[in-house]
């Protein structure tokens, strides 16, 4: 096995329903449940940040501040975090929901130290609510949270399949890259992963994968060392 411990960050529009109407894909979740469980069951620890941005992206607009539309934005994560942990658990994974954002009747406070207590059990963590402040990304909370739960890598499943030289949909020129630096991330300008969270990773030399989530299998793929995506770490 390639890695002990993992951080896989997952985006809210990935778990979109093909149809892109904001509602979640259950079919499509299953089948990347089954992939966590693939590797969970070889015994992978594994902690999971998911985005929202298949139900809300904050953003200030006329009638909202752009605080209280990340409010909006944590509160998604939370939604797509219980679809994912109903995932699991219908397959049989323990699963444990942990919000940065108290809401004790639904999930736990998020808690490093009881986090690492619920890997080192074989319970699988979601944590929800990004890392609880607006302003931020669900990015960067994969790259804080992995660096607190210490985890040998970070994944990013997204809705595109790696790193490009420039944003393919805009530039038909733009080709995939194999690895980048972080600092290459932010002097270009690349949008894939936010200037927040590539700096952290930079700062904190966090080893990060990004690669596609349209076949869930690439989560197996990708903890077991195969080359796919873009590795993205410094150089
Ligand atoms: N968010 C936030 N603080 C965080 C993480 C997320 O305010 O630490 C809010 C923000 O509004 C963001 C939304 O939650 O737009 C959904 O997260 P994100 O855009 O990262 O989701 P993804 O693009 O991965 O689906």
């Amino acid at each position: 096995m390639q890695y002990k411990r993992v951080l896989l960050k997952l985006s809210g529009e990935a778990l979109m329903t093909p149809e892109k109407d904001g509602i979640i894909d259950f079919d499509f979740v299953e089948k990347v449940c089954r992939q966590i469980k693939r590797c969970k069951d070889e015994g992978v620890e594994i902690a999971i940040i998911v985005g929202g941005g298949n139900i809300w992206r904050g953003k200030a607009g006329k009638s909202i501040d752009r605080t209280r539309s990340d409010h909006m934005g944590m509160l998604a994560t939370v939604i797509n975090s219980l679809a994912l942990q109903t995932g699991l658990e219908n397959i049989g994974v323990e699963t444990r929901v942990m919000t940065a954002l108290q809401m004790n009747q639904i999930a736990e406070p998020y808690i490093r130290n009881k986090a690492v207590h619920h890997l080192d059990n074989g319970r699988l963590v979601i944590i929800a609510c990004g890392t609880g402040n607006p302003y931020f990304s669900t990015d960067t909370a994969a790259v804080l949270r992995a660096a607190e739960l210490q985890t040998d890598i970070v994944l990013f499943a997204k809705n595109i399949d790696g790193v490009y030289t420039a944003d393919p949909k805009i530039d038909p020129q733009a080709k995939k890259l194999s690895s980048i630096a972080y600092d290459d991330i932010i002097k270009n300008h690349l949008g894939v992963i936010d200037y927040t969270a590539s700096a952290f990773g930079r700062d904190n030399n966090i080893p990060l994968v990004l690669f596609g989530l349209s076949d869930p299998e690439n989560i197996y793929r990708v903890i077991h060392g195969e080359k796919i995506g873009t590795v993205v770490e410094n150089n």
